[in-house]
C-alpha cells in the first residue's frame, strides 16, 4: 500500500469516539484530556507513515479494531494525573525525586480528615477568636525537643532564609568554610545567604575551623553564628570543628545570636539502632543554640516543611517577619506534621513512622520477603529471565546518613533478549510505575524500601514484560 491510501485509511476522531472502549475511557478521564491524545496519537500515526521506507510501510497497521486497542492502552496511561503514586524499588528511602518520606497510617488519616472539610485551622475554639496555625503544632515541638517554642515554614530551605533574613539583613553571618554545603542541587548556602541580603563571613578552612577563628572575626557587624550539618558528606581525616555548645558560649559572650541549620531533624536517638550517632534536636536544643531548622520530611519522616525551633524572643522576631507569611504552609502540611510529631510521644516511633521502619527492619525480615518475592517472580516468567537473590546496600538518601551502608537483600532480574536499562524504562511506565535500581548488570528490586502489598504491583508489570 503507498503511503497516500494508508493516510486515507486513518479513522477519523468522531470514528474513534464512538467506539466503545474510548467511550468507557471518556468515562474514567476527563473528555478534553482524551481528545487531545487521541489527536496527539493520530498526529504520530501520521508522521510514521510519512517518515517510513517502502518495506516499513507494511508494518504499520491502520485498521479500526487494533487501532482503537493500542490506542486505549495509550489512553490509559496518557491520561493518568502527572503526579501519581510510584513503587520505589531503588533502596533509597529518602530519595528525593521520589517525593522523600511516606507518612505514616495516622498522618494519611489525619490529613484527609482535614481536607474533607472545614477546619479550625486559625479558630481558636475555646474563645471562639482568630488563632495560629502554629498553635497546632508548637506544643508538640515544645514537648519533643525541650525548646521554648517552635513554628514551621516551606521547607527547611524557607526557614534558613528565613532566620538569615530576620536576623542579619544587611549584616554579617559567620559561617565555617567545611559547612558551605549544596544540597540536592538547589539547595547551596551562600546563595541563600546572598538572597537573604546577609553577608557571608567564611572563617577556617576545609578541614579545621577553630573556635577562635570566629571569635577573631566577630566585629560590629556581625549579627549571627552559623553552624550548619553536613548532611550529605563528611570531612575526614585531619579535621577540628568548634562545636554547637562552644560557639553557644562565645554567642553569650558577645551578646550575639546562634543559628544551627541542623538538616535531617532527628528526633531519635539513631545510634540505639546501630546507626552512627545523628546529632538530635533534643541535644541542640540542651545546647542553647537560639534558632534551629530542619526538615519535616527527612529523618523525621513527615511532610515537606522546615521546623524552626529554639528560644521564644527569637522565635517571635522571625514570626514577625513578612516573609512568615509568604512562606507558610497549608493545613494539609499541619495535619501531616501534627500526626507525624505526635508518634515520637508514644513508645513505638520506630514501628510506625515509615522511614524509621524502613531504615531499621530486620535484615532477616527482609530476607524472607525478598525470597518470596523472588519465587513468585520466576513462576511469572518461566525460562523466559533469571531471578535471583543478593546481598546489596540500601542508602538513606535525602542528605543523611551519607556513608551509611545499609545491609538489605534485592531480587535480581535478567529477562532474556531485555537489557537491564530496558526493564527498568518499561517498569517506569507500567501502571503505577516501578523505579528500579541497576547493579551488577541485572535489573535490582531493593525489598527495604517496599511498602506492604506492592508485591503485586511488581508482579503484574513483569508479566507484561514478558508476554
Ligand atoms: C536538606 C537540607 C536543607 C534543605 O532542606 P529542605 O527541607 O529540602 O528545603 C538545608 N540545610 C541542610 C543542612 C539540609 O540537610
Amino acid at each position: 500500500m503507498d503511503k497516500k491510501a494508508l493516510l486515507r485509511k486513518i479513522p477519523s476522531v468522531e470514528e474513534i469516539l464512538v467506539q466503545d472502549e474510548i467511550k468507557k475511557l471518556i468515562t474514567l478521564y476527563p473528555r478534553g484530556l482524551v481528545l487531545n491524545i487521541i489527536r496527539s496519537f493520530l498526529e504520530s500515526l501520521r508522521e510514521e507513515i510519512l517518515n517510513s521506507t517502502d518495506s516499513e510501510l507494511n508494518k504499520i497497521e491502520v485498521k479500526l479494531s487494533s487501532l482503537i486497542k493500542s490506542l486505549s492502552a495509550y489512553i490509559s496511561v496518557e491520561a493518568l494525573p502527572s503526579l501519581k503514586r510510584v513503587i520505589n524499588a531503588t533502596g533509597v528511602i529518602l530519595h528525593t525525586n521520589l517525593g522523600r518520606a511516606p507518612l505514616s497510617e495516622k498522618a494519611k488519616k489525619q490529613v484527609l480528615e482535614v481536607m474533607d472539610g472545614y477546619s479550625n485551622l486559625e479558630l481558636d475554639l475555646k474563645t471562639g477568636k482568630r488563632g495560629s496555625r502554629y498553635f497546632h503544632i508548637a506544643g508538640l515541638l515544645r514537648e519533643i525537643t525541650g525548646a521554648e517554642d517552635g513554628f514551621v515554614v516551606n521547607n527547611n530551605a524557607a526557614a534558613v532564609f528565613l532566620a538569615l533574613s530576620t536576623f542579619a539583613k544587611g549584616k554579617e553571618v559567620i559561617v565555617s568554610r567545611s559547612e558551605l554545603i549544596e544540597i540536592g542541587g538547589s539547595f547551596r548556602l551562600p546563595e541563600i545567604m546572598k538572597l537573604s541580603g546577609a553577608k557571608l563571613v567564611e572563617v577556617g578552612t576545609t578541614n579545621k575551623t577553630y573556635l577562635e577563628d570566629y571569635e577573631l572575626a566577630i566585629n560590629e557587624e556581625t549579627a549571627l553564628i552559623l553552624k550548619v550539618h553536613p548532611s550529605n558528606f563528611r570531612i575526614v581525616g585531619f579535621t577540628t570543628e568548634a562545636t554547637l555548645l562552644e560557639l553557644v558560649d562565645l554567642g553569650r559572650k558577645f551578646h550575639l545570636p546562634v543559628m544551627y541549620d541542623a538538616g535531617s531533624g532527628a528526633l531519635v536517638d539513631f545510634a540505639s539502632r546501630g546507626f552512627p550517632g545523628e546529632p538530635t534536636i533534643q541535644q541542640a536544643v540542651k545546647m542553647g543554640a537560639q534558632i534551629i531548622t530542619f526538615s519535616g520530611d527527612k529523618l523525621l519522616g513527615g511532610t515537606q516543611a522546615g521546623l524552626i525551633v529554639g528560644k521564644k524572643e527569637a522565635l517571635e522576631k522571625m514570626k514577625k517577619n513578612h516573609l512568615t507569611r509568604a512562606l507558610r504552609v497549608d493545613k494539609l502540611t499541619l495535619a501531616a506534621l501534627e500526626a507525624t510529631l505526635r508518634h515520637y510521644l508514644e513508645e513505638d516511633v520506630w514501628d510506625n513512622i515509615p522511614v524509621l521502619k524502613m531504615l531499621s527492619t530486620d535484615l532477616k525480615e527482609i530476607k524472607k520477603r525478598a525470597k518470596n518475592l523472588a519465587s513468585k517472580i520466576k513462576k511469572v516468567i518461566g525460562a523466559k529471565g533469571e531471578v535471583s537473590l543478593m546481598e546489596s546496600f540500601s542508602q538513606s538518601g535525602g542528605g543523611a546518613l551519607p556513608n551509611v551502608k545499609i545491609p538489605t537483600w534485592v531480587v535480581t532480574l535478567k529477562i532474556n533478549k531485555l537489557p537491564p536499562l530496558k526493564i527498568s524504562e518499561l517498569l517506569r511506565q507500567a501502571n503505577p510505575p516501578i523505579i528500579i535500581r541497576i547493579e551488577e548488570d541485572k535489573a535490582v528490586f531493593d525489598l527495604r524500601t517496599l511498602l506492604s502489598g506492592e508485591e503485586r504491583a511488581i508482579l503484574r508489570a513483569i508479566s507484561h514484560l514478558v508476554v
